[in-house]
């Protein structure tokens, strides 16, 4: 094991657990709700569980938590599945589903009522509420707090046989009105609601409350640490009395950590929902999101989000990591993996005056400079080439060392060409720049020593595949911060660009979905897997080459 310093609170909290003999073993767990899909927040909690099993030679158990029939929806499973396969978290054939235990929760809940533990109440939730108290003040016993077992095991039983309405009776554990922890104010540990579960189905018309459930499914699975986020701090006590009052030889043990947040990013369901149904995003795997789902389609790779996970740590502390450090992350990663390819988006065209008419030549071109392994491909040239419009500049300011007329660059991998004349039209957009070039400087390379400042990126007219390419910025405003005033997002009008003309290298044409590339100076970009189809590739970027991101110790 890795040194001290090194260990996370969470490792050093194990470590003394299986030093004090507590556990003699690891099991973590994954529970999602299925009621939405997952983000890049949930990644960090898979990630982490998943990390520590392996770490400790354990068991990691993916888990959903389907208590609760109104919110869940069948179709989240699949693709958090998907999404956590995806991200490399092997759960083996430890998949668990809450609702499976429903009998055994049952059960519980009947042992805590024999032991004097829980009673049924007859308070309307309006009624709980008014008795629990408040931060400064104790709650109130309610009146039926002292049913005797007998009248409460009848009462529970007769709950799940359907004889209630929903809400006209709850069964609360037994623990203290005066608690300063509200969550011990005896908690309601079921509920009834006639509600039909995607599981169960109408078997069961009464519900156990999470607080209640969760501690329950950790301790069925001989989870040895419940980890979860903070804001369950409060509710670890009532967890420890769970799993004690109903009797567990090693109940697991509950640690928190802090979520993880994102700056300029929208995890929140209900916001991405309204984002979805006002046709803002295209659903929730646009790829300016951040559900896994809408990383991957992005481009993202597995690998990159652990780097990212594991450069956040994990702390007790909660705050904001900056999107451009996830955006670091891809960019280490596929740095050296990808291919540099040619890609024009905004084109102009080139004509290279000199250059025999008909005639085209394949140039040699490495895949990648620093990594040679990448090997090297053809890239056809010809008269007429397509180049970014940024490239070229009737005044040139002081140092740019581009296209402007009289001056003279290097074609990357090709040519030295000099700007001899350009056209525009009546509105004073430039049309064509015309070139002349050096035929001895074949492959970029300077024929007399003279040198060049300035090399730009080209595509053979005649050979260009057109494609569409989707440039993205944050979805909110970064200047105006996430919300306005009124609680609405504040939205960035400028967060999809869409161009439909770029001109690309012609092999970029037979990319298929999910494939990426670097787009020499423009990015790195990934074929989009939902508006593509197989010869009609749609790209979009990743993300910039440029960044302002910097690692504290670096
Ligand atoms: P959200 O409301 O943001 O979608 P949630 O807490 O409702 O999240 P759950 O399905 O209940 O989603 O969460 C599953 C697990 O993921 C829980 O253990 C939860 O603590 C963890 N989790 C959720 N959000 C984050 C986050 N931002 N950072 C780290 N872990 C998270
Ligand atoms: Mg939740």
């Amino acid at each position: 094991m890795e040194n001290e310093s090194s260990r996370n609170f969470i490792e050093l909290e194990i470590d003394k657990d299986i030093k004090e003999g507590k556990y003699d073993r690891v099991c973590t767990r994954f529970p999602p709700e299925p009621n939405g899909y997952l983000h890049i927040g949930h990644a960090k909690s898979i990630l982490l569980n998943y990390g520590l099993a392996r770490e400790y030679k354990g068991e990691f158990h993916m888990r959903f938590d389907d208590t609760n029939p109104t919110k869940e929806k069948e179709e989240f499973v699949d693709s958090i599945k998907e999404d956590i396969q995806w991200l490399g978290a092997d759960w083996k054939d430890h998949l668990y589903f809450a609702s499976d235990y429903f009998d055994r929760m049952y059960e519980a809940a009947v042992t805590l009522i024999r032991k004097g533990k829980a009673y049924v109440c007859d308070l309307t939730a309006e009624q709980i509420r008014e008795y629990r108290g408040t931060l400064t003040e104790p709650g109130k016993n309610s009146p039926y707090r002292d049913r005797s077992i007998e009248e409460n095991l009848e009462l529970f039983e007769n709950m799940k046989n359907g004889m209630y309405k929903d809400g006209e009776k709850v069964l609360r554990a037994k623990i203290d009105m005066a608690s300063p922890n509200i969550n011990m104010r005896d908690p309601v540990i079921y509920r009834v609601a006639h509600m039909t579960h995607h599981n169960t189905g109408d078997k069961w018309c009464i519900y156990p409350m999470y607080d209640f459930a969760h501690p329950l499914e950790d301790a069925f699975e001989g989870i040895t640490h419940s980890i979860c986020t903070l804001e369950f701090e409060d509710h670890r006590p009532l967890y420890e009395w769970v799993v004690n009052e109903v009797g567990f030889e090693k109940p697991p043990r509950q640690i928190e950590f802090a979520k993880l947040y994102l700056t300029n990013v929208i995890t929140g369901k209900r916001y991405i929902k309204k984002l979805v149904e006002d046709g803002i995003v295209d659903g929730w795997d646009d790829p300016r999101l951040v559900s896994i789902a809408a990383l991957r389609r992005r481009g993202f790779t597995p690998e990159s989000i652990k780097n990212f996970v594991e450069l956040c740590g994990v702390s007790k502390a909660n705050s904001s990591v900056d999107y451009a450090m996830l955006e670091y992350c891809i960019r280490e990663d596929l740095k050296l993996k990808k291919s540099r390819m040619m890609a024009i988006l905004d084109p102009v065209k080139l004509i290279i005056d000199n250059y025999e008419e008909g005639k085209s030549e394949l140039l040699e071109v490495p895949n990648n400079l620093e990594n040679e392994s990448l090997g090297k491909r053809q890239v056809p040239f010809s008269r007429e080439l397509y180049i970014e419009r940024e490239d070229f500049m009737e005044e040139p300011p002081r140092k740019y060392f581009r296209l402007f007329p009289g001056n003279e660059v290097r074609l990357m991998n090709a040519y030295f060409v000099r700007c001899v004349d350009f056209k525009k039209d009546d509105s004073g957009r430039i049309t064509e720049i015309h070139c002349t070039y050096d035929p001895e400087s074949k492959g970029g390379n300077s024929p007399d020593g003279r040198k060049v400042k300035g090399t730009i990126h080209w595509v053979s007219a005649a050979d260009a595949f057109t494609a569409e390419v989707r440039l993205y910025e944050n979805l909110v405003d970064e200047e105006k911060g996430k919300l306005s005033e009124d609680g609405t997002l504040n939205l960035n009008p400028n967060s999809l660009t869409v161009m439909k003309d770029c001109k690309l290298e012609p092999d970029l044409g037979k990319a298929m979905a999910g494939d990426s590339f670097q787009f020499v100076r423009n990015g790195f970009f990934c074929v989009d897997s939902k508006d593509s189809a197989p010869g009609k590739p749609v790209f979009n970027r990743i993300v910039s080459l440029k960044s302002s991101f910097k690692l504290d110790n670096k």
